[in-house]
């Protein structure tokens, strides 16, 4: 399993990009960064994309997707997966003929580019080759984690998330785990309050896991504060543990 990092950060600057993670060339996890990291060969690519939740770090790429692709005039669909709350957000406050077209309906409404699909929670479902179990996971609007496995690679792609349980129990014999961290440890207010990590919280996160990652992943901190954040995770000596980049490729 090949997984390009299209976008890792938790805020937006210059080499600095939202959540964007593509697995095989072929499925997303987060569209925060689609467009900017894919040529138009690379997004033709794209068959799926699993949506952890709405908020706009985690979406935007997916309204400039669609119009590319019908730009293009390709006969290419891609299928938007994610909870009922997800599709429904999406639906209704971004691509709703008024933000962005309904890419639901174009080019015609009996073929169009985009298709939502809602997810069943907790419970192993088929994404083109791969299996996928979708876990919710603790955020201030509804949100999921993913694990997805192929060939018995399995990663697991917590999203945006506060301490939370159920992911962890549900986790197995993980090839990699992506998890997030945004904020120092000395902001635990403002990342509990926000649903999100700091490098102490992940420390207890981790210790949840029955069996450790063979490789734990680093996503969505903020660059304002990557330098202490690096050295408070470093000092925690996790073992397997990298700060994702942009633009880099991890072999799983
Ligand atoms: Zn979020
Ligand atoms: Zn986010």
């Amino acid at each position: 399993m090949k997984l390009r990092v299209l976008g890792c950060s938790g805020a937006e600057f210059p080499g600095h990009s939202p959540s964007g993670f593509l697995i095989d060339g072929c499925l997303l996890l987060d569209a925060g960064t689609v467009g900017a990291a894919l040529d138009q060969e690379e997004q033709r690519s794209i068959e799926h994309i699993l949506v952890t939740h709405c908020h706009m770090d985690h979406v935007r790429g997916i309204p400039f997707l669609a119009d590319n692709i019908v730009v293009s005039g390709s006969s290419q669909k891609v299928q938007v997966l994610g909870s009922a709350e997800v599709i429904a957000a999406i639906g209704t406050h971004v691509m709703n003929g008024l933000i962005w077209p309904d890419f639901t309906r174009i080019p015609t409404p009996q073929e169009p580019v985009l298709r939502y699909r809602e997810v069943p929670v907790e419970q192993e479902f088929q994404v083109g080759d791969y299996a996928v179990l979708a876990c919710r996971v603790n955020h201030p609007v509804p949100a999921l984690g993913y694990r997805v496995t192929r060939d018995g690679i399995s990663l697991l792609y917590t999203g945006d998330t506060g301490p939370t349980e159920r992911i962890w129990e549900l986790a197995g014999e993980l090839a990699a785990l992506v998890v997030e961290v945004s904020f120092p440890s000395a902001m635990e207010e403002i990342a509990l309050l926000t649903g999100h990590l700091t490098p102490a919280l992940l420390a207890k996160e981790l210790a949840k896991l029955a069996r450790p990652p063979r490789r734990v992943l680093i996503t969505h901190l903020k660059p304002q504060y990557q330098e202490i954040i690096s050295s408070e995770l470093e000092s925690l000596a996790i073992p397997g543990l990298e700060l994702l980049q942009d633009g880099t490729t991890y072999q799983l």
